[in-house]
């Protein structure tokens, strides 16, 4: 039996008196810091051709493993970005990311920053995995969808040097034959991976399968 029974309310009774500090969510949201590490977005060029290159960079620096990235090759026929080559697959795996920035970092680009949002809670995990067509940054004004042709006489350079501010005088959208889907199908990628789990010697007991692997609608996939 304590001596003061009583002295076991003090807390209680100290905390009754305090000002209430419920956050009327979701109605008031608290705007966030200018730089919070929210869900991410694949930025564009100011003619509307995307800034992603495909280079992976982001991905391996992913201490998450949550990017999968496939790049591909432009043609002058269907253009996504000036260069030679462009994201062609762009999956982030919000069950995985840790909204830690290191993308951003590793991004020569600057076509991956992150922004304000972080209502990413949901009911699904594939609704979680966000998809390039998710995270690519809506149409300014002056913009045309890609893919599309480059400025003419301008180069890839030129781009990045800022030299180009809007889409060229008649510029339209080219037809899209790549539909974005990962080159192999889903249901057999990593087929010839053993399972996480199943790995038995070395570091690949330790780890597990350490392939970039895609990202799977049905859930965290083939990793
Ligand atoms: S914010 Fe961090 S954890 Fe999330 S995708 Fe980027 S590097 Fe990976
Ligand atoms: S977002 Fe940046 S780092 Fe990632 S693939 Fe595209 S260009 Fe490379």
């Amino acid at each position: 039996m304590p001596e003061n029974p009583v002295a076991g309310f003090g807390v209680t009774f100290k905390d009754m008196f305090k000002k209430r500090l419920t956050e009327q969510y979701p109605e008031y949201k608290k705007p966030t810091a200018p730089r919070f590490h929210g869900r991410h977005q694949l930025n564009r060029h100011p003619d509307g051709l995307e800034k992603c290159v495909g280079c992976e960079l982001c991905a391996w620096a992913c201490p998450a493993d949550a990017i999968y990235v496939e790049g591909a090759d432009n043609t002058e026929e269907e253009r996504y970005s000036p260069g030679e080559r462009y994201g062609r697959v762009y999956q982030i795996n919000y069950l995985r990311c840790i909204l830690c920035g290191l993308c951003v970092e590793a991004c020569p680009t600057r076509a991956l920053t992150m922004t304000n949002e972080y209502e990413l809670a949901d009911s699904s995990r594939e609704s979680l995995i966000y998809t390039k067509e998710e995270l690519l940054a809506g149409l300014e004004e002056g913009m045309v969808d890609s893919p599309h042709a480059i400025f003419p006489g301008m180069t890839e350079k030129d781009y990045y040097q800022g030299l180009v501010s809007e889409a060229a005088p008649g510029t339209v959208q080219q037809h899209a034959t790549d539909t974005g889907a990962p080159q192999e199908s889903a249901d057999t990628y990593g087929a010839d991976e053993p399972a996480a789990g199943e790995a038995t010697t070395g570091e690949a007991a330790a780890y597990g399968p350490m392939t970039h692997g895609v990202v799977t609608a049905g859930g965290e996939g083939e990793r």
